[in-house]
């Protein structure tokens, strides 16, 4: 059993008096335990409606959807499923509820009614987990943007969700502190073998994933793993850049040189330094 399914959604918003926004049209997809899935589309597409669709933020008018076998449609299920799979925004200013960090991290496993020092052990293992033990008193006006949106990821973590959904959660940070929570994600799919759903518009995150599923118009129009890229209209149809290494390695296969589909900038060097080196042999 998938740990998430989604069986044929349909959702969509009220828009007018009588008219509506169709945002989900007949999705389906299965994300595994311990998965990395990169959710990409241009805007509009229907990113952020599935993410609050999966954990029962808002019900699909048609199809079902299943966390851990446990339908979100079903309102008895809602407090089990929203322990299983927690989401992260994008703003990190509006992530906050309280003054302190620590508390801040404190206030799900309050909610879910744990004794004292279950809570205590588990802010300081979120703490940890994102690097931000040091900060634990801070209030939020000392932090950075990264370091924001690390104390959010914090705050979801300390529910022990099996999935977190991070919806453009970087899409507001500089350079550095993208790299901050990526390297945070990416520790905690590996070492906690807690599944992500990373909905960016940035090529190069999605790269970083097992797993890509492509979003356009409210429908998936793809769901595969890197090999997605190497027939990179799939993504140019979608409205959506390709990782530059991608690019320039096709535009030298254009120009006669096959490097293959090196999606990092080390990956690519590597690749055109054997395809030199071996010519440079042949010749
Ligand atoms: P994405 O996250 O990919 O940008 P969304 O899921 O936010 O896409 O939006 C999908 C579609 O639903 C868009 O056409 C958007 O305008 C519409 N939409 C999103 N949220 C609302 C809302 N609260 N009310 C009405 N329409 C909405
Ligand atoms: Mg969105």
């Amino acid at each position: 059993m998938p740990f998430l399914e989604l069986k044929n959604v349909d959702y969509s918003y009220p828009s007018g008096d009588s008219d509506y926004i169709q945002a989900l049209s007949d999705v389906s997809l299965n994300v595994e335990k311990g998965e990395f899935v990169a959710l990409v589309g241009c805007n509009g597409s229907g990113k952020s409606t599935l993410a609050r669709i999966c954990n029962g933020l808002i019900l699909p008018d048609r199809g079902d959807v299943l966390v851990d076998g446990l339908s979100t449609s079903d309102k008895r299920n809602l407090y089990e499923i929203r322990k299983k799979i927690g989401v992260v925004f994008q703003n990190p200013d509006n992530q906050m509820v309280t003054t302190i960090v620590e508390d801040d991290i404190a206030f799900g496993p309050e909610n879910l009614g744990l004794p004292p020092s279950e809570i205590r052990e588990r802010v300081d293992w979120a703490l940890d987990c994102v690097g931000m033990k040091e900060y634990a008193k801070s209030g939020p006006l000392r932090l950075s943007g990264g370091q924001k949106q690390r104390v959010a990821i914090a705050g979801v973590l300390a529910i022990k969700p099996e999935l977190m959904v991070l919806d453009e959660a970087t899409g507001m940070l500089d350079p550095d502190g993208r790299r901050e929570v990526l390297d945070v994600v990416t520790k905690l799919n590996r070492d906690e073998n807690m599944a992500v759903i990373m909905i960016t518009h940035f090529m190069e995150e999605a790269a970083l994933a097992d797993r890509i599923i492509i979003m356009n118009g409210g429908r998936k129009v793809a769901d595969g793993g890197k090999e997605l890229f190497a027939a990179p209209e799939v993504f140019t149809d979608a409205g959506l850049d390709l990782p530059i290494p991608v690019r320039v390695a096709g535009k030298l296969k254009a120009r006669g040189m096959d490097v293959g589909c090196p999606l990092d900038i080390d990956g690519f060097v590597a690749a055109v330094a054997a395809k030199l080196g071996k010519e440079a042999g042949d010749a």
